[in-house]
């Protein structure tokens, strides 16, 4: 399996959907579905019944799982969306690197 290279913490924008071109802080990472869910993005209102954690029921807004390929990792040195390399480094496994500006994600 392809590992990700979205990481849970990670500020990333939407690439395509009504949220695109937003960016958010990745909360949640599915690494089997390939799917990330962003601080912010992909909002959707669902209905809940009353329960014990919420006795009062209603709508809340709550975050929808993106998938992977919809979202980009932010460059805060391009302060843009960027592609990024994997680099391997001593000890520490791979780093991702920027394509643009060679800075450390
Ligand atoms: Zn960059």
């Amino acid at each position: 399996m392809r590992s990700m290279h979205i990481r849970k913490g990670d500020t990333v924008v939407l690439i395509s959907g009504k949220d695109r071109g937003k960016k958010g802080k990745v909360l949640k990472v599915d690494t089997s579905r390939r799917r990330v869910v962003v601080e912010g993005l992909n909002r959707a209102k669902k209905h809940m019944r009353p329960s014990q954690r919420n006795p009062q029921g209603g709508v809340v807004d709550w975050e929808l799982p993106i998938d992977v390929s919809n979202v980009m990792l932010f460059c805060p040195g391009c302060e843009r969306p960027v592609r990024i390399n994997r680099v391997r480094k001593g000890g520490k496994g791979f780093v991702r690197v920027c394509r643009k500006c060679d800075r450390e994600i």
